[in-house]
């Protein structure tokens, strides 16, 4: 094996490499983020490569979706399709010669060769394997052409496709950061096909290839590769070149923790408002820096204590060495609480600037003033930022209608309410603003005149005011939403209340 290419301390370089074929899910926000980390820490690059190879696949959507996930995240790239680099492109559907020049290069070593097994000889091949119980695997028809029948036939025009060409005995070892050496039989291994009848490599060879001439130091990739590690450590030591430090991430498990998330489980997901897309956090008014938090800890750890972590903390405290070979369930309990703590942790200004469109899509209009003064109210209380029009509905609407029983709090009676309401108004009018020092003692006197709690001559201020059980603190909001409303929401409060009281004493 060759000697290791990175030193510690040197400048990493690492990429993310998504095939735009679906939405930005957990998985890959992870990926990009870790790589990220490793990349800021050491002052390094983190390139965004657009794996493309499968263009039947590929969706321009899903490409906008990724760029969208990633940038919201906070997720910049030094180096991508985009930005431009040293060692682009950065879509593989434009390295194509690149990846023949290799392929071509395996094979007059004698590591690859051409493949003219038709899809029916393949096919039989296949059968007959099942039939006897053997592993499917590339049977070896076409491993012992030499290679100048080989290129005659492909220079005649004949299709094939460039294979691997697997040693048949011993074993092959790879090194993974978190796994440490792992050892395949290579007589499990298969004749992988490197390049298609389409001329177009896949991911075998095109990511191994780029890993390289782009000087990759770290590959953090999905557990799901480790079954071709062996594969892709044997095309770079082919090739003669360095292998990259390797570290395969654990995979999600459903939030029941029994097994991998599936399309259904996703689709079932969404349906009970909870989702692994990253737009669909995004809608939900979920703070980026919450959902960095909550995803840089599944499969990592700092200390198994310290939980709330900024990106900057982030960038300093991560190491490969602590992640985590196990299986993470995903929590979405937990998103919310990291929701609400980095929700906290946003200046009013920041938090002001990010509520407003969730204001503004409910059509209400909001001067900076307001919603600096609202903006404290809400920040101790929210979870996520599409939350905000429930809390705040009564301070924009002309007006509200609470249901008159609503009025009357539990265990209290209609007239006492109405008692109730009638002290209040006289409070919030001889009052000359609605302010604490204002009116606060002056509604505790009445709840002790009265015999009442505090809670209960509450209640019937807030139902008439705001038609709502619950509100941020409500003499601030009464001061947003000015005297002349409160009291005419209050009025109407006592109109309603009469009309109950006299009503019950008609019958
Ligand atoms: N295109 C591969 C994928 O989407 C990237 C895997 C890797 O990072 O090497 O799974």
């Amino acid at each position: 094996m060759a000697e290791k290419k990175y030193q510690p301390g040197q400048p990493m370089r690492v990429r993310f490499g998504p095939s735009p074929t679906g939405i930005t899910h957990l998985g890959s926000a992870r990926t990009a983020l870790y790589n990220y980390l490793l990349a800021k820490q050491t002052g390094g690059q983190f390139i965004l490569r657009i794996e493309d190879t499968d263009q039947k696949r590929y969706d321009p959507a899903a490409e906008n979706d990724l760029i969208n996930s990633l940038k919201w995240l906070g997720l910049s790239w030094d180096e991508g399709p985009d930005v431009g680099g040293d060692y682009g492109p950065y879509r593989q559907s434009e390295r194509k010669a690149l990846y023949q020049e290799m392929a071509e290069k395996l094979v007059a070593s004698g590591d690859a060769f051409y493949c003219f097994c038709s899809k029916e000889e393949l096919d039989a091949q296949r059968q007959e394997q099942k039939r006897n119980n053997q592993h499917l695997r590339y049977a070896g028809t076409c491993r012992h052409i030499s290679l100048q029948e080989a290129q005659a036939r492909v220079a005649a025009g004949e299709e094939y496709v460039i294979r691997f060409k697997m040693p048949k005995e011993g074993t092959t070892k790879v090194v993974d950061s978190i796994r440490g050496e792992i050892e395949f039989e290579n007589a499990t291994l298969d004749d992988y096909i490197l390049v298609k009848s389409d001329g177009l490599a896949v991911y075998h060879l095109a990511t191994m290839v780029d890993d390289h001439f782009m000087k990759v130091t770290h590959v953090l990739r999905g557990e799901e590769w480790i079954p071709t590690f062996p594969l892709h450590a044997r095309v770079i030591r082919a090739l003669g070149w360095e292998e990259p430090e390797w570290v395969h991430l654990s995979l999600f498990l459903k939030p029941s923790g029994k097994g991998k998330m599936s399309k259904r489980d996703t689709e079932a997901m969404q349906q009970s408002g909870e989702s692994i897309f990253i737009r669909d956090m995004m809608a939900m008014g979920y703070p980026p820096e919450g959902v960095i938090n909550w995803v840089a800890l599944m499969g990592w750890s700092y200390d198994d204590q310290t939980e709330f972590f900024t990106m900057d903390e982030l960038i300093k405290k991560f190491s490969i060495e602590k992640l985590s070979a196990k299986n993470a369930a995903i929590d979405f309990k937990k998103l919310d609480h990291f929701s609400g703590l980095h929700v906290r942790n946003l200046s009013t200004e920041e938090l002001a600037g990010r509520i407003r469109p969730f204001i503004e899509a409910e059509g209400y209009r909001v001067d900076e003033d307001t919603l600096l003064k609202l903006t404290p109210l809400l920040q101790p209380r929210l979870i996520t930022l599409d939350e905000v029009p429930n809390w705040v509905r009564f301070i924009f609407e002309d007006e509200v209608t609470p249901g008159v029983e609503d009025l009357v709090p539990n265990g209290m009676d209609a007239a006492t309410a109405l008692a109730v309401a009638k002290g209040m108004l006289i409070i919030l009018e001889e009052a000359r603003a609605l302010t604490h020092e204002n009116i606060e003692q002056p509604i505790r006197d009445l709840a002790v005149e009265m015999d009442l709690k505090l809670g209960q001559v509450f209640h019937v201020l807030r139902m008439a005011v705001a038609a709502q059980a619950v509100t941020p603190p409500l003499i601030e909001s009464m001061e947003l939403l000015g005297k002349e409303k409160t009291i005419k929401r209050l009025k109407d409060g006592v109109h309603l209340l009469e009309e109950l009281v006299n009503g019950a004493s008609d019958e």
